[in-house]
């Protein structure tokens, strides 16, 4: 970016010497040497590039003029991810944010500013992408990924994902499995847009280059996805060694007991007073153990759950995201396969390996899925398993049947008074509901787009 030439100099020069350029003379966004470290890429061979890579003056062209490039979330991502991609030449490229900058935000999400506070990060990215690299061409969508439907999706080249949510990517992976065209079994390849998936944690990243359909999916490795971190509880009990043990004491054990504002009165970690209290109380526990390093900020940190974001983690993991979608974009070089895991809590440690695909994965196998119970069970094991088998982890599935040539709900959630209605199903067991062996089930969830179809099984 660093081009201290004034802009009327620079097309003055370019007109000078049209010959010279490898890129449209006529856009006056282009000047000499523009692009020139990414045509040391393109047009040159070298002895790390892909074996069936052929040096041309296309590539560059396909990345200026065509190539549409997807950016899922704004954030500390979103925001080091577009100001790569705009830098290494792409212009095309859509961006999706449902939030609004906050303050909070500024430290890290660099594309904002304190007079953007309350703005949609979508928008503010975009506007600030566009204002200072010249004809790149970024489009905001200030809503939900949820909000599209797949004739949005279908027209990029390639999705890259910088999000803090597993139901959004586990979404996002749906939709681009739903986008695949089957013939007679056969995936055409056509059909496939590649997603890259990065996500930071603290000072831990990791990022994946998924080919829907042809490599392991974001929901075949869904067992690496911790439930939630929780130390265990003889150790916040007995032995604490950390800061953070002596804050659990006080929120898991201390609170309830002592029930410091009352006997209905749940800890709210958005409550001055009770991060106050279970600070004070911390302090008492840690001073037991000889434990420092208990601040006011690490008690609501522990308490939210907040793990705070480490902006040069971000930048790691956009900068190999950004570098994954130009191999991808060019063929020029092979690609990450597949999986990426950064780590610099204690010194720096990185490491690739390749996620293979499960057979029987609920989102990308095709295979029907199998729900094994007695005619005994009721419909609440069932949508106990669903919600926690670790294959599976949905979060409020919504169970429907075809009985008597009828499609019926089962049990819905997410509408209150269809819950109210459906509730009573719960404590029913299989045979009372009419479910009979091979039945089908259709169960939506918010964590795909599409509705997972499983066969019951009756075990005796
Ligand atoms: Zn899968």
């Amino acid at each position: 970016m660093a081009d201290g030439e004034e802009p009327a100099k620079k097309r003055q020069r370019i007109e000078e010497q049209p010959e010279k350029m490898a890129v449209d003379v006529s856009s006056s966004s282009d000047w000499d040497g523009r692009w020139s470290h990414v045509q040391k890429f393109l047009e040159r061979s070298g002895p790390f590039t892909h074996p069936d890579f052929e040096p041309s003056e296309e590539t560059l062209q396909f990345l200026l003029e065509t190539c549409k490039i997807l950016v899922i979330g704004a954030g500390g991502l979103g925001c080091e991810l577009l100001k790569n991609l705009a830098l290494s030449g792409f212009r095309d490229i859509h961006v999706v944010d449902m939030d609004t900058i906050d303050v909070s935000n500024l430290n890290r999400q660099f594309l904002f500013r304190p007079k953007d506070v309350g703005r949609p990060k979508a928008e503010v990215a975009a506007d600030f992408i566009n204002s200072r690299v010249p004809g790149c061409h970024a489009v905001p969508h200030f809503k939900k990924i949820q909000d599209f439907d797949e004739s949005f999706y279908r027209q990029f080249h390639i999705i890259v994902c910088g999000l803090d949510s597993i139901i959004a990517r586990r979404w996002m992976n749906g939709m681009l499995l739903s986008l695949l065209i089957y013939e007679d079994g056969v995936l055409d390849p056509s059909s496939i847009i590649p997603l890259i998936d990065g996500g930071t944690e603290g000072f831990k990243g990791n990022l994946r280059v998924i080919l829907p359909g042809m490599t392991a999916c974001i929901d075949c490795t869904l067992e690496l996805y911790p439930p939630q971190i929780n130390f265990p509880m003889c150790t916040i009990a007995s032995m604490p060694r950390l800061p953070e043990h002596c804050i659990e004491y006080v929120r898991i054990l201390q609170w309830p007991k002592e029930k410091p504002f009352g006997d209905d009165v749940a800890l709210d970690g958005d409550n001055p007073e009770h991060i106050q209290w279970v600070f004070q109380k911390s302090l008492e526990r840690a001073a037991e153990f000889n434990i420092t390093g208990i601040t006011y900020r690490l008690t609501q940190g522990v308490v939210k759950r907040i793990i705070p974001a480490v902006a040069s983690t971000n930048a790691v993991i956009a900068a190999a995201c950004a570098t994954e979608v130009f191999k991808i974009a060019t063929s020029a070089y092979i690609p990450l396969n597949n999986y990426l895991v950064f780590n610099d809590v204690d010194g720096l440690y990185t490491y690739t390996f390749e996620a293979e695909r499960k057979e029987n994965c609920s989102a990308c196998s095709q295979v029907p899925q199998k729900l094994q119970f007695p005619p005994s069970a009721k419909l609440q094991e069932v949508l106990e398993y669903l919600t926690e088998n670790a294959s599976l982890q949905m979060k409020s599935p919504a169970i429907t049947a075809t009985l008597e040539g009828k499609n019926k709900t089962l049990y819905l959630q997410t509408v209150a008074s269809i819950e109210e209605r459906t509730r009573p199903n719960l404590c029913k067991t299989l045979k009372e509901l009419g479910l009979a062996d091979g039945q089908e089930l259709a169960v939506a969830d918010v964590t795909t787009p599409q509705t997972v179809l499983f066969k019951l099984n009756f075990t005796s």
